[in-house]
């Protein structure tokens, strides 16, 4: 008879293994003696189809493990699996059908089902390390299974590359924000002219450009109210009728929005840190 722990610990860390294979974040791998979970990190960074491809991949990883060392297993505790496995095939031939292109839905999920089953055997060292870990201690952060088989956990690089981004537009959105509160409270028309005209567009447009090219909504939210900041600046630098007291509400509202951004950062982080249990 198998011993269900260990068939668990097989099939986890042939999960985490296979997602770190992958290059994608591990964010922890966990087990008990009746149950098992493997979460990996966002892959939003990625485009389609290569997103449910590798989703695909690491699903299936956990089967082939454990039946890689006890063949008599199969099938066993992977139902969720292959429901995730039939949940991802299905996004992407919609998603493929949306966008015009050809995929065979059999060959699709066949092909991954190889992959996963080359990666396990591969990497069977590496899984074989962390089935003797996981069953020392029930519960790894991904970055203690990284270093348990000497490997890196893509994680911090791949957050790294995506919050400089966003942290740069953030910080733009921030200068413009600031230059408009600490200018519009001036009665002078040139220094006025200047801030509209130099200093807005010098921080506001290439942090609109960033927010445009950004999959974060609050950035696009700011970038609209930055073109409508511009918008009114014009009109008021022309004289076209706009009363101080009323752009000076706006441009404050403007500021306040921008000054309160990085919380922006915490909404980004809670979506980044979204994860799926394998
Ligand atoms: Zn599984």
């Amino acid at each position: 008879m198998v011993n269900e722990k260990l068939r668990i610990a097989q099939h986890e860390a042939g999960h985490a293994v296979v997602t770190l294979a992958l290059g994608v974040p591990l964010v922890r791998v966990t087990m008990t003696n009746t149950k098992g979970f493997s979460d990996h990190g966002d892959m939003s960074n990625l485009p389609e189809p290569e997103r449910r491809r590798r989703k695909t991949i690491l699903c299936a990883a956990g089967r082939h493990s454990q039946i890689r060392w006890n063949p008599e297993t199969k099938g066993c505790g992977c139902d969720d699996d292959n429901k995730d496995i039939d949940a991802e095939c299905s996004f992407l031939e919609t998603y493929m059908e949306k966008e015009g292109k050809k995929f065979h839905r059999d060959t699709f999920k066949q092909e991954c089902l190889d992959e996963a089953e080359d990666l396990v055997a591969k990497h069977c060292v590496s899984i074989d390390l962390l089935v003797k870990k996981l069953l020392e201690y029930g519960a790894l952060t991904g970055d203690e299974a990284a270093k348990a088989i000497g490997w890196q956990n893509p994680q911090f690089s791949q957050m790294a590359k995506k919050y400089r981004f966003r942290f740069t537009a953030y910080a733009l959105f921030f200068l413009a924000g600031s230059v408009v509160a600490f200018g519009s409270n001036s009665d002078s028309y040139v220094q006025l002219y200047i801030e509209a005209v130099i200093l807005v567009p010098l921080f506001g447009i290439p942090a609109c450009v960033l927010a445009l090219i950004n999959r974060d909504p609050l950035l696009k939210l700011l970038a609209v109210g930055t073109a409508l900041l511009f918008g009114f600046q014009i009109l008021y630098v022309n004289d076209a009728g706009l009363s101080t007291e009323a752009l000076n509400l706006y441009a404050r509202l403007f500021a306040a929005s921008c000054l309160l951004a990085p919380l922006g950062v915490f909404v980004g982080l809670v979506f980044s840190t979204r994860k799926s249990r394998t």
